[in-house]
């Protein structure tokens, strides 16, 4: 565990990159990949040509590659896991090495240009948005996804492309689990930075609560390594800030000795989604820490990859994890079963089984989403969510769903639990002043564009009154001012963004300075 700064000077470093646009130095530019490249780049920086010239020494220079508007790659390496987003970056890097992320950033910064670093593109939308990739190299670490455990300290360090499903199968041999998302190809550092809602989060609070350490390129092009002895300030902002303050080249966080869970869903007819709804809302305020749970309306697409009892169908579902016995699972979720579920699948599991408790998407696909975290969930927002989403409603989301948050979830939980755990005092984000989080999204073809983003668009405002003061950075699937995201925090996280990178060399999906 534990690894070091340094600061040396690669050979794509922007001494070596202006050298080669000047013309000096052995020429390397490949006529295999003669581009293109018609993207706009800032005119007080280079030419077209010093621009291919400089991208054609990186592709040489790293372990990986580089691809260019035109490359027969081109299309492939560009695309977002959300294949509804359009991205158009000047050049796309796909890092084979930690090097490789050091020189990108070095690279960009001598030519004048911003690096968007991208594990998969779950959240690739605001990124995207306003063609904001024009002047930017993606930097793809998607085939960096090492992970190492340590399972006597219970610490998991994993590379920038790693994804959930990587470290749930690393980390359960051991008997330990990590604070994963609902999904298995949701990229660990994405979420990380963000916060990160897990199925554990309302016993063991925000994924980033439990970062022990960061390492990062930074916009100076130096790596460094970030913990709460050392650079504690960039270390509070990329936990919960997101990824605006250098290219995370390896995370390491705290697991937890837990094997197995009771979990499953009990699925409704969509017609009693109000009933359904309503005693699942009341339920949420009985139930302890232990319990996380989502209610939630579902309506499948006819799908030949979607099991017979789920393809063409809908449903109001009500998804649980339960940190207890199971006898004491079932006492806790009797009155939710007296309701008469037409299925059940709550059950004692091995934890990487919760991966498939969401029914998230097994692949890419094409989806416009959207989330907000309210501060509370009375009977009226209820029934504003089932007027919005359930049967009458002419609603075409394939998901609208109702995360319970709360419990170790709040920033003041956050505290006690840091101290319990032996963790570093909480970052940007310590967790939210809100009960529950609403996340709305469906698939985005072209022919339904419309009706999605007006199905969309009235979840949202019908739930608007209960809205909380911030919404949730990893819900937030399209572009909205920092403050919202951070509130009063976003003073200190533009200072720091000021200091460390005062030209946006690091390009992130929700920069502070929006
Ligand atoms: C199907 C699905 C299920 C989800 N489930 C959950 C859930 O259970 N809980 C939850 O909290 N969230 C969940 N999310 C939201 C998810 O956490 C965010 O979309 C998150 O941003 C995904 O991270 P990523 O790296 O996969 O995405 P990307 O789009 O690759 O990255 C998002 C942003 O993270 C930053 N970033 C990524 N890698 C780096 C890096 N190496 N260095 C610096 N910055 C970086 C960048 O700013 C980037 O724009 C889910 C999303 C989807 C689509």
């Amino acid at each position: 565990m534990g690894w070091r700064s340094r600061s040396c000077e690669p050979p794509g470093s922007p001494a070596a990159v202006r050298l080669r646009s000047e013309g000096q130095g052995p020429r390397t530019a490949r006529s295999r990949k003669e581009p293109s490249v018609n993207t706009p780049v800032p005119s007080d920086t280079v030419t077209t040509f010093s621009l291919r010239e400089a991208l054609a020494l990186l592709d040489d220079r790293i372990d990986g590659r580089v691809h260019i508007p035109g490359d027969p790659g081109w299309d492939e390496a560009r695309s977002a896991w959300n294949l509804a987003v359009d991205q158009r970056p000047v050049a796309v890097v796909v890092a084979g090495s930690v090097d490789d992320l050091v020189q990108a950033v070095r690279t960009a910064k001598g030519l004048g240009l911003s690096v968007a670093p991208q594990a998969t593109g779950h959240n690739a939308g605001p990124l995207a948005a306003g063609n904001g990739l024009a002047d930017a190299l993606l930097l793809r670490t998607s085939e960096l996804r090492a992970v190492q455990v340590d399972r006597d300290l219970r610490i998991a360090r994993v590379e920038p492309g790693a994804l959930w499903g990587d470290v749930v199968a690393a980390v359960a041999p051991h008997g330990l689990a990590a604070l994963a998302g609902s999904s298995h190809d949701v990229g660990v550092v994405g979420y990380t930075l963000g916060g990160g809602v897990s199925w554990l989060g309302r016993s063991h609070g925000l994924a980033s609560n439990h970062v022990l350490a960061v390492e990062l390129v930074t916009a100076d092009g130096v790596l460094r390594r970030v913990d709460a002895e050392h650079d504690p300030e960039l270390f509070w902002a990329v936990r919960g800030g997101g990824g605006d303050f250098g290219v995370v080249t390896a995370i390491e966080f705290r697991l937890f000795p837990i094997a197995e869970i009771v979990a499953g869903a009990l699925f409704f007819p969509l017609e009693r989604s109000e009933e359904v709804l309503q005693a699942w809302a009341a339920w949420t305020a009985t139930v302890p820490d232990s319990v996380t749970s989502v209610g939630r309306v579902l309506r499948f697409p006819p799908m030949p990859d979607l099991p017979p009892f789920l393809s063409g169908k809908s449903f109001v579902v009500v998804e649980a994890a339960i940190q207890e016995s199971p006898e004491r699972a079932d006492e806790l979720l009797a009155p939710l079963r007296a309701l008469g579920p037409d299925m059940d699948s709550v059950h004692p599991q091995p934890m990487p089984e919760l991966l498939q408790l969401h029914m998230d998407p097994p692949a890419p696909v094409p989806g416009n989403g959207d989330g907000m975290l309210l501060a509370e969930l009375p009977p009226a927002a209820v029934r504003a969510f089932v007027a919005a989403t359930g049967p009458d409603s002419g609603s075409v989301l394939l998901s609208a769903e109702i995360r319970h948050v709360g419990g170790a979830l709040r920033p003041d939980a956050a505290l006690a639990s840091a101290a319990e755990h032996g963790t570093p005092a909480p970052g940007a984000v310590a967790g939210f002043d809100a009960e529950y989080l609403v996340f709305g999204v469906g698939i985005a073809v072209p022919a339904a564009s419309e009706a999605l983003a007006a199905s969309l668009g009235r979840l949202l405002s019908r739930v608007e009154p209960w809205r909380a003061r911030a919404d949730y950075l990893n819900f937030a699937e399209h572009e909205r001012p920092a403050e919202r995201l951070w509130g009063d925090r976003v003073h200190r996280l533009r200072a720091l963004k000021n200091a460390v990178d005062p030209t946006g060399v690091i390009r992130s999906n929700h920069p502070v300075r929006r």
